[in-house]
């Protein structure tokens, strides 16, 4: 990844400078008033698992780098809690333009630096859009099937079935139709 950043930089033909109003435009967050002072990166609890550091994909918009941006798994493995926004002195909801980049990376087909990540949201969106509420059992095992990987997490699951933290049966909400209909409205009004 860092060759590819490298590589960005080289051919200075790839900067496209529109990427950061695109971003602005969608998240309705500044990248470009970043100024790198760090609180985001140290603060961030899964900066390990992260290629980049927060504030390395906004230098990547400030600079106009979209492949880099698009491609990093940084903007895949935020979880989206917050500690960052709430530490940094310009007030940038970072969380905002790392969906961002997510929407434009799956609309554009860029490739997924963490496709289990992404499995694992799509699971989770469709259980909602099925009952309305997250089924943890169902996302799980269908997670599981995508990923062919079954005995994992087996252990943490058993413990969780005898703790009771998941349910054998959906719990639905009770206008689903409502819910459906914005789901449905919301894959055809998609813009980007
Ligand atoms: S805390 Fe804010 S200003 Fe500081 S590096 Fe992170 S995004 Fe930039
Ligand atoms: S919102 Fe994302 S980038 Fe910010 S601290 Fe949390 S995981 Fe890290």
């Amino acid at each position: 990844m860092g060759n590819q950043i490298s590589s960005d930089i080289i051919h200075i033909n790839r900067c496209d400078n529109s990427f950061r109003d695109q971003i602005v435009e969608l998240s309705g967050e500044n990248a470009g008033l970043c100024f790198h002072c760090g609180s985001c990166a140290n603060g961030c609890p899964f900066r390990d698992l992260m290629d980049y550091s927060p504030n390395g994909v906004l230098r990547m918009i400030q600079l106009g780098l979209r492949p880099s941006a698009l491609e990093c798994s940084t903007i895949w493995v935020c979880v989206g809690c917050n500690t960052c926004a709430v530490q940094c002195p310009m007030a940038i909801h970072i969380p905002a333009i790392m969906d961002s980049l997510c929407q434009i990376a799956l609309a554009e087909g860029v490739k997924v630096a963490e496709p289990d990540i992404l499995n694992f949201h799509q699971e989770f969106l469709n259980s909602v859009e099925r009952y309305g509420r997250s089924h943890k059992l169902e996302i799980m095992l269908r997670y599981k099937i995508k990923k062919k990987n079954w005995f994992e997490d087996l252990a943490v699951g058993l413990k969780m079935l005898r703790k009771r933290k998941l349910h054998l049966l959906p719990s639905r909400v009770k206008n689903l139709f409502e819910l459906k209909n914005m789901f449905r409205i919301k894959k055809q009004g998609v813009r980007l």
